[in-house]
């Protein structure tokens, strides 16, 4: 902050954003996708957020809270200090900007009654508690103050008093004027007297509820309106002559005491335009306003889908926001700062009524608004974006006092009434001093101090050293009459002065504040058509893009089409091919089926030859078993005709030995006769079964042969079966 030769200090308008958590009604709305949080918090870098967009962006600004944050946490963070400033004498306002149902109103708390809990309560309550425990506070109990509030509402370019009586039509109307010193006025609002933070919460829940809110899409109850709840605070400041008197200070809390004394400091760089010194010291007027401003959502017209007087709302809030932007880009951006000399403040009413807090003499926080889901998260860029360019806003703030003076009858008396009482003194330091025959250096003083005080004291008797008590009751009389005529004199001033000039002036305020409308009407019905136009190139821009993709996926279709003919092609060589070897298949099909055919007529034959050589096998078997029964017949007989040859030989042997042994001829020839049959017999005997032997012989081949033919036979038959098995 930086002080500069005029007793005003350069400060930038502060930026703190919020970060609504997920509610029920997002929980059970939203997709999940539409769920995920896509703003992440840094607790390396506290005050900086990342946004997991598209790409990915941080942005910083000077308080940052998140979904987890309280109520508490962000009052005693961001908004004490701003408190303080305004028991300073500051004026102070806090702007929440942000989409619908993205907590501006939670967080300012201008929907708050007496019934909401404590945890839940939103900034204004809160703020009014520190200012009435401060202003109550034992240090303050000799202080005066007067605190009153106003709330007002613009809806559709319409000023409207939410704190006003009766029906719209009889309410006074609002008007915006800027006096010879270039501060705005509010004219026709009621500024309602409060004296505790009840008061306060009563007056804010009744206006709340004369808050024009309808149904959108977004936000079954959405503000459709922006609301500004002013409390304005006019304080009697003792500032010390040259030692404060410390009872006189308000030292509400650690902090306080050394603001005051940067009061008192600030306060000697004040162009006064009189000194008029008493011996305690200086007394001063501060008049100080707190804004708290809850702006309507910041969204799209186009995505509440609203129609009718819901779009007409819908052209003056975003007409508004608008114009809010333009002299936020006015006045914060540095490269646009140094060339813009003009600053649109009188695009639309909201600008013009917080023509002090942006730019001017006031201490402004601007509260950013969003809902970390991705649902929302292009109005949460905007939103970001938007915030980030107010932070470079410069404002001039000073305090706003005024020497108790002239104008002030209220000071006048008391300041006649402090007068007898010194006069009193005087007489009576007087009556003594005539009896003591001296004068003393207090009483010096005193008339010093009076001579100093009084108003024209050219006209009167000022040195009342050596006067006669006459004299000053004279002077007391003058004094009385003085305060009189005064009185009366300013009374008919401003009774002519305001008969002649109100109904003038209120004229014009109603012809600048109709005329004001019309232009501000037009200037949003301009903007919304620019609006419409932005968004008719948007979707042109929209629609070549589109064709731009459509005709890349033509060209990406005909390369495809090409590349399946091309395709199509092989595919066709490729089914010709088959078709081919099918057709062989075919062929080889016919020519296995002939095989086949051959085959089962082999198999056919072959099983005919089989029961033939079967048969045959049979005969062959029976006659080779007659053969073997008559091998063994043969064999008995040869065995029969070998036992016969043996007894031959026997008896042959026996004969010749007979003969041997015989001793006659006859007997001789007897034996050899004998002997002769039987040779012959026994040749006969032995060519018998050489006979046998050779047809026995004949009978083996026979059989060998069978048998050869068999085991063929059997091959050709296993041979078979193995050919029909395959
Ligand atoms: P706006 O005024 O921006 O349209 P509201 O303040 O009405 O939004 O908030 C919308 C809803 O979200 C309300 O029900 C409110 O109670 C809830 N809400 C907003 N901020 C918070 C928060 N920080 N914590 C819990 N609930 C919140
Ligand atoms: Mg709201």
């Amino acid at each position: 902050m930086t002080t500069n030769g005029k007793g005003s200090e350069r400060t930038s308008v502060q930026v703190a954003l919020r970060i609504k958590p997920l509610t029920n009604d997002d929980v059970n709305f939203l997709s999940s996708r539409s769920q995920r949080q896509v703003i992440t918090t840094n607790s390396a870098s506290p005050n900086s957020i990342i946004v997991q967009g598209e790409k990915k962006q941080q942005f910083s600004y000077d308080y940052v809270f998140g979904p987890e944050s309280t109520q508490e946490e962000v009052y005693t963070n961001a908004i004490v200090k701003l408190v303080e400033n305004f028991l300073d004498g500051y004026n102070v306002t806090i702007l929440a900007y942000g989409q619908t149902s993205s907590g501006k109103t939670h967080t300012m708390g201008t929907a708050d009654n007496s019934s909401i809990s404590s945890d839940s309560k939103g900034i204004i309550p809160r703020a009014m508690e520190t200012l009435f425990t401060t202003l109550n506070s034992m240090q303050c109990k000799n202080q005066k103050f007067c605190i009153k509030v106003s709330f007002i509402e613009i809806y559709n370019e319409d000023l409207i008093d939410l704190l006003g009586e009766g029906d719209m039509e009889s309410r006074s109307q609002v008007t915006i004027r800027e006096d010879s010193k270039g501060t705005i006025l509010w004219n026709g609002l009621q500024e309602i007297k409060v004296n505790s933070v009840d008061d306060v919460i009563s007056h804010l829940a009744r206006g709340s509820l004369n808050r024009q809110v309808g149904a959108t899409e977004m936000n079954s109850k959405s503000s459709r309106s922006h609301a500004i709840f002013s409390v304005i605070m006019s304080q009697q400041k003792f500032v010390g002559s040259s030692t404060p008197t410390p009872t006189a200070i308000r030292p509400a809390t650690p902090s306080r005491l050394a603001d005051s004394k940067r009061i008192a400091r600030s306060s000697s760089n004040l162009n006064l335009r009189m000194s008029r010194r008493f011996d305690e010291g200086d007394w001063v007027t501060v008049t100080s306003k707190f804004h708290f401003v809850d702006l309507a959502g910041s969204e799209r017209l186009k995505r509440t889908s609203a129609v009718g007087e819901r779009a007409k709302e819908g052209i003056s809030i975003n007409g508004g926001l608008l114009a809010l932007g333009n002299v936020i880009s006015a006045l914060g951006d540095p490269n646009k700062a140094k060339h813009v000399t003009h600053v649109p403040y009188r695009d639309s009413k909201l600008t013009r009524l917080l023509q002090d807090s942006l730019g001017g003499n006031a201490k402004t926080l601007m509260i950013a608004c969003i809902s970390s889901s991705e649902s929302n998260l292009n109005e949460t860029i905007n939103t970001l974006k938007y915030a980030n360019r107010a932070r470079n806003i410069k404002n001039s703030i000073s305090i706003n006092q005024e020497e108790n003076g002239w104008n002030d009858l209220e000071h006048l008396q008391s300041l006649v009434l402090k007068l007898r009482n010194e006069i009193k003194t005087l007489k009576a330091s007087l009556n003594s001093s005539s009896t003591n025959g001296s004068s003393t250096g207090s009483s010096t003083n005193g008339t010093n101090s009076c001579r100093n005080s009084c108003y024209n004291s050219s006209n009167i008797t000022t040195d009342v050293n050596g006067k006669s008590n006459t004299e000053i009751e004279m002077l007391e009389e003058q004094l009385i009459y003085l305060q009189r005529s005064y009185s009366e004199l300013s009374q008919k001033a401003s009774d002519s002065f305001q008969v002649a000039v109100e109904p003038v002036i209120e004229e014009y305020e109603k012809l600048i504040s109709s005329l004001e409308s019309q232009l501000a009407l037009t200037r949003a019905a301009l903007i919304h058509t620019e609006n419409l136009i932005k968004d008719q190139d948007l979707k042109l821009d929209y629609i070549e893009e589109i064709n731009l993709q459509y005709k890349n996926l033509i060209n990406d279709l005909r390369n495809n089409i090409s590349q399946l003919i091309e395709r199509e092609s092989t595919n066709e060589h490729y089914i010709k091919d088959l078709e081919l070897k099918l057709d062989n298949n075919f062929k080889e099909h016919n020519l296995d089926k002939n095989l086949i055919n051959d085959l089962k007529l082999k198999l056919s034959q072959l099983k005919i030859n089989n029961l033939n050589s079967e048969s045959y096998i049979k005969d062959l078997e029976s006659r080779l078993e007659l053969s073997e029964k008559q091998l063994i017949e043969i064999n008995k007989t040869v065995e029969r005709l070998e036992i016969k040859l043996r007894n031959k030989e026997d008896n042959y042997n026996e004969l010749k030995e007979k003969f041997d042994l015989a001793e006659n001829d006859q007997e001789k020839n007897l034996l050899l006769n004998e002997l002769n049959n039987h040779e012959e017999k026994l040749i006969l005997s032995s060519i018998a079964p050489g006979t046998l032997s050779l047809k026995d012989e004949q009978d083996r081949l026979i059989i060998s042969s069978l048998e050869i033919k068999l085991f063929e036979l059997q091959k050709t038959h296993e041979k078979t079966i193995f050919y029909q098995l395959n």
